[in-house]
């Protein structure tokens, strides 16, 4: 007979969003299970955390060893690289304008969930299970979880952060709407000796999406996000250092100077997925079970902080009116019914600027080259796009008061 483990909430996934989401239940005082493999240390990616994120890391006491391994971002600098006869200007987002010193930090995604994990630190409530889930059983009353090991957890609730192909999603029976981007993102960081990014992020708009550079460890060094075609990003990876560097110097225009490649290109094919709905019986779909866009605008995990937080506080209610079953339904519908707004317009929101590039359809392109050169010249329209990238529709306005 197999071992059965309880505990109040088990967090399946130990990425980014389940250290978040396995730190904040234990915080509210529940016994909670971190479900997943330790962190391989091998993602080439780094993670801006924008506005909300930053102060919600903060109230969680992340925030400050979060901080000190990342770079701050204080302009972000837009270029209209699509080579088309009507292009937008130059447009620059500047987080002074909104009276905040900073819009975020970008970070390692390595050193992001090593920080994460020692913020797990003597959290006793919080129990980690370093090894994968087989499977999962949502009945009426309990999840039942298979461990790689024959052992199972029996737990109230149980959230899914287990990425794209999410176990307890599909265990949910939670149908997806998924469709496909003509694009892959080829991930590298850069050395760049003669000059300083100045806490810019530069993003230039490709006929073929993105290519966008954003400050890494020091004031000489970026994180490239280029994003061109699955067959071109394959060119590019297998390019020598030296002749890769001057191409993508190439591409960036020189802005920077000199380039060195620093490490080895990752390449990240783009997807879009959302979930019809963000709960089951039993179980609370947050992070990229539940939402997964391309990286545009640096806001995939910043939602996903958002998915915890609002999780959080539906929890946290309920247990103050003395409800004792976190995995109650109305706790879950009204997770769900919370979460519609923000995930759907975000989701939305990217997907139309990433077509706008793509697309040879007129009126997309018109409307982006429009939109870019009324934020250029109309500074409230600015101040509202800097306070909408930062926060959840319902909150943005108070961004920076
Ligand atoms: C190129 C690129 C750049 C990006 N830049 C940004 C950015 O600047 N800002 C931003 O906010 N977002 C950004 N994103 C999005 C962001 O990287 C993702 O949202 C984030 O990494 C997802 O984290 P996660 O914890 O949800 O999922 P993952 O990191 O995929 O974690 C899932 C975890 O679940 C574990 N797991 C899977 N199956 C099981 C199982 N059966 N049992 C136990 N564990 C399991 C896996 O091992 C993994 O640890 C970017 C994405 C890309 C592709």
């Amino acid at each position: 007979m197999s071992e059965i483990k309880t505990a109040d909430v088990a967090v399946v996934g130990s990425g980014p969003a389940g250290h978040v989401a396995a730190i904040q239940m234990a915080k509210l005082g529940l016994k909670c299970v971190l479900i997943g493999p330790a962190h391989s240390g091998t993602d080439g990616r780094t993670t801006a955390l924008l506005g909300s994120s930053v102060t919600y890391l903060e109230q969680l006491g992340l925030w400050n060893q979060v901080r000190a391994q990342g770079q701050a971002l204080r302009v972000m600098r837009l270029f209209d690289d699509t080579g088309r006869l009507i292009r937008a200007p130059i447009t620059e987002f500047d987080s002074s304008e909104i009276g905040l010193e900073s819009f975020g930090y970008n970070i390692d995604n390595n050193k992001l969930v090593k920080a994460l994990h020692e913020g797990i630190g003597d959290l006793e409530d919080l129990i980690e299970d370093q090894q994968f889930a087989t499977s999962v059983k949502l009945e009426d009353d309990h999840a039942l979880i298979d461990m790689q090991d024959g052992s199972q957890w029996q737990v109230k609730l149980a959230i899914a952060a287990d990425g794209r192909k999410s176990l307890v999603k599909e265990a949910a029976g939670v149908e997806m709407r998924k469709w496909s981007y003509p694009q892959a993102a080829l991930v590298l960081n850069l050395h760049h000796k003669s000059h300083s990014h100045n806490n810019s992020s530069t993003e230039f708009h490709t006929p073929s999406g993105p290519f966008t550079l954003v400050p890494y460890e020091n004031a000489n060094t970026s994180s490239l996000v280029c994003v061109v075609t699955p067959e071109e990003a394959e060119e590019l990876k297998v390019l020598d250092r030296e002749a890769l560097a001057l191409e993508l110097e190439k591409r960036a225009h020189h802005l920077y100077g000199k380039f060195e490649i620093l490490t080895q290109p990752q390449i990240f094919p783009l997807a879009g997925m959302i979930a019809k709905q963000f709960h089951g019986p039993r179980a609370a779909l947050i992070a990229e079970s539940a939402h997964v866009f391309p990286p545009i605008g640096a806001q995939g995990l910043n939602l996903s902080l958002r998915d915890i937080e609002e999780l959080s506080s539906q929890i946290g209610q309920a247990l103050g009116a003395g409800q004792k079953d976190v995995g109650a339904e109305s706790i879950l519908e009204a997770y769900d019914k919370a979460r519609r707004t923000d995930i759907w317009s975000r989701t939305a929101g990217v997907h139309m600027l990433n077509m706008s590039l793509l697309s040879s359809i007129p009126v997309l392109q018109g409307l982006r080259t429009a939109g870019l050169a009324a934020a250029k010249s109309f500074s409230p329209l600015r101040k509202l796009l800097m306070k909408a990238g930062l926060d959840s529709p319902s909150r943005f306005s108070k961004v920076g008061e």
